[in-house]
């Protein structure tokens, strides 16, 4: 059985019968099978549920609605932007042109979408103010690789081979190191200053010879715009290493601050988190990469390249030798990308900071109206998330933050990101977005607030939450450890179940 509503209803497989369809195939007519060789064809049909058309359009319909998803509510899951997804971007990437586009296809049949790739990267190099950007990196932590991969080749092309590490602040998030390890270096981890900041000191001391780069987050996993980064740039440089911008939060400063100059060698832009793509499910994703000058050489190819009479095409092979290879087939998840430049042109330059400036305004209302409710560590202005704790809570009460995110379920609510930045004991990372109403931030805070009255009044409500969710309280670690994804039947296959 599954889940409709509050209702418990047969499965797919459950309401099968021999015979039953939806559609008629057409038999393919014995000159067809003949061309196949009798060892391809099968002995028997597939396994596959037989249910009338309305029964297999309920299915997925009932299954799309157990989930959550920002088109039927408030999501504020922090380090994620799950932003509401502008139709008309999803409008873009299904036109012909570009969704039928045979990869493959040679430059003078794809002049459009090559067209799109090279404005894009202009788009999102005046918008990082870096000096050109690569398309090509699948998503964030692909796009940390890139970069990383390219200060190696910048270390070697100049005979540097004594830097061996790579220094990341230890509020990072887990990609930074994994991504430092898998391009063959060491990470040596930095400890956060007390007002959640980089500890630039902490910093000066581990820079060095060994340095290849630095990886600061900015603004930072803990929603925070790191006020000491010049300085701290300064001193990287000064070391001869390369300062890596991982650009996840970008959402927070359009228009207001460029990585490229602040002084930062490569930033990567999840393109996914800040320009459009629903990506909660894992779906695809765009991780571009902007390089400053030291970098360029070392770019990915192919490169859009835009020849002197306005025609486009792809770089060819071994055009320019210093590159550091093929980072993706083709040229990258092209549907995520014309996304991207459908917000971009959609918006405009205005447009984005006016994002940028909503999303911040958002995370400050919600901040201070969470500010006694819950504790709020870091007492400055934040940028588009913030970070709560429900420490002094559990304290008080033994409510955890699991519970409260738990609880929020029965309230309508998808929970904030919990336990993340590491640095935060019973840490909720929230993030707005720049998307949702005065009365919508109102009606969450009113929510927490509910939360923590009942916290104290009756924390069994809220150890044994959710209530009124399809399936209560998982055991999350069985499921990440053995997860059970098939159904199957109880008494042999294809047992239908009486209606
Ligand atoms: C999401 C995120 C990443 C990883 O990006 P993906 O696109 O998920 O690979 C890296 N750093 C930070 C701060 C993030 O929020």
């Amino acid at each position: 059985m599954t889940v409709s509503g509050n209702r418990l209803v047969p499965t797919i497989f459950e309401r099968s019968r021999p015979g039953r369809g939806g559609a008629k195939v057409p038999h393919p007519g014995n000159a067809v099978l003949d061309r196949i060789p009798a060892d391809q064809l099968r002995s028997e049909g597939p396994r596959l549920p037989e249910v009338s058309e309305p029964e297999l359009v309920r299915h997925y319909v009932n299954l799309s609605q157990l989930n959550y998803a920002v088109d039927t509510g408030f999501y504020p899951l922090g380090s994620c932007t799950m932003k509401y997804n502008p139709k008309i971007d999803e409008w873009a990437a299904r036109l012909d042109g570009f969704a039928s586009l045979h990869p493959l296809a040679p430059d003078e049949l794809a002049q459009g979408t090559l067209q799109l790739l090279w404005e894009l990267e202009q788009a999102l190099a005046e918008i990082s103010g870096m000096k050109a950007v690569t398309l090509q990196p699948a998503a964030g932590a692909h796009g940390e690789l890139t970069g990383i991969l390219m200060v190696r080749a910048y270390h070697r092309s100049r005979g540097d081979l004594e830097r061996t590490e790579v220094l990341v602040p230890d509020s990072a998030h887990g990609t930074n190191p994994a991504t430092a390890s898998m391009a063959g270096f060491k990470t040596v981890s930095i400890p956060s200053a007390p007002d959640g900041g980089v500890d630039v000191e902490a910093f000066r001391a581990a820079l060095g010879p060994r340095t290849a780069a630095v990886m600061i987050t900015n603004p930072s996993t803990l929603g925070l715009f790191e006020a000491r980064l010049c300085e701290l740039l300064d001193a990287v440089h000064e070391a001869g290493a390369l300062a890596y911008m991982d650009g996840a939060n970008l959402n927070a400063v359009m228009g207001r601050f460029k990585p490229g100059e602040a002084g930062f060698d490569a930033v990567h832009i999840n393109v996914h988190k800040t320009f459009s793509t629903p990506h909660g499910g894992g779906g695809p994703g765009a991780g571009p990469v902007g390089v400053g000058e030291r970098l360029m050489p070392f770019l990915p190819g192919p490169r859009v390249l835009r020849e002197p009479d306005g025609r486009f095409r792809l770089e060819r092979e071994g055009e320019r030798p210093t590159s550091i290879g093929r980072m993706r087939a083709f040229a990258g998840s092209t549907g995520v990308l014309v996304r991207a430049y459908a917000y971009i042109r959609a918006l405009g330059g205005s447009g984005l900071c006016e994002v940028s400036e909503e999303a911040v305004l958002a995370a400050n209302y919600l901040k201070k109206k969470l500010t006694g409710i819950l504790d709020v560590p870091f007492e400055r202005a934040c940028m588009h998330e913030f970070v709560a704790s429900a420490a002094s809570l559990k304290a008080r009460t033994g409510i955890r933050t699991l519970d409260v995110a738990k609880r929020l379920i029965d309230y309508g609510y998808h929970p904030p990101t919990i336990y993340f930045p590491l640095t935060v004991e019973e840490a909720m990372l929230i993030e707005p977005t720049e998307s949702e109403s005065l009365e919508t931030l109102d009606a969450f805070a009113d929510a927490m607030a509910r939360i923590v009255a009942e916290a104290a009044d009756d924390p069994e409500l809220l150890h044994a939450a959710p209530h009124d969710s399809p399936v209560r309280r998982l055991d999350e670690t069985t499921a990440a450890r053995q997860p059970n994804l098939r159904w199957q039947a109880m008494t042999g296959a294809q047992n239908p179940c009486p209606d």
